[in-house]
């Protein structure tokens, strides 16, 4: 339980630096194996910003979205329910995380879809995109099971979903892999951010579309690496 806590706080803390969320928005929660309980990031007057999350801003919470433990002056995030949900419907869910990075929610915002401009300079993130991302088409905080179990149904079985004027929720066999799918997503929002900027973004051509899209079977072979780098980029220990 506390390595886990600790893994999920210090998720917390590198999507912070990385500004893929502000102040205090967004939460990264792990299922405790075996059991109907998940370890979240907490909200209240206690609760430190995402960036400075330490291990016991990390509480467990039911099912049900009730807190079960961890200081008075923290509680279960409003939107539990995105992370319940997910367990709930989806076994292979591991790790959720939801945050609110500014360039991704743009393109929700502005209603321009995220397009494959990109191929072997970024193939993890444009095979991403290449796999379907949904977009869940209302702004509101997901705050009880109803809606819950609705954001959850149009995630369905995909690793991210756009939530519109709002945010983003990833999730994966691993905190770190759900928090590496989330800055990906980032990345190729914003590429296509600046790419909006300089001109007239073009899909690169159909055929190097179905070669990303069959994707490496390494698939998640650099995961590891590449946390490690994160890791390090912001100061955290690999
Ligand atoms: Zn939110």
């Amino acid at each position: 339980m506390q390595e886990l806590r600790e893994r999920v706080a210090k998720a917390c803390r590198v999507l912070g630096k990385l500004e893929l969320t502000k102040a205090a928005t967004g939460h990264i929660s792990a299922r405790v194996p075996g059991t109907e309980t998940l370890l979240i990031r907490a909200r209240g007057e206690g609760e430190s910003g995402v960036r400075y999350t330490a291990p016991d801003d990390v509480i467990p919470v039911d099912f049900s979205g009730k807190k079960l433990a961890g200081r008075g002056d923290l509680e279960a995030p409003q939107e539990v329910f995105i992370h319940t949900w997910l367990y709930r419907t989806r076994p292979d869910v591991a790790a959720v995380v939801h945050a609110h990075p500014k360039t991704v929610v743009l393109f929700t915002i502005c209603n321009k879809p995220l397009l494959p401009i990109y191929g072997a300079y970024d193939p993890t993130s444009v095979k991403l995109l290449l796999e379907g991302i949904p977009l869940y088409p209302r702004s509101i905080t997901v705050s009880n099971d109803k809606l819950g179990e609705e954001f959850a149904s149009t995630m369905k079985g995909h690793a991210c979903c756009l939530m519109r004027g709002h945010g983003i929720t990833t999730c994966g066999p691993s905190v770190e892999e759900a928090t590496l799918t989330a800055i990906k997503l980032n990345e190729l929002a914003d590429m296509n951010y600046r790419a909006h900027l300089l001109g007239d973004p073009q899909p690169i051509p159909d055929e190097d579309i179905a070669h990303f899209k069959s994707g490496s079977k390494g698939k998640g072979k650099h995961s590891n690496a590449l946390w490690r780098y994160y890791c390090s980029l912001v100061g955290e220990e690999g």
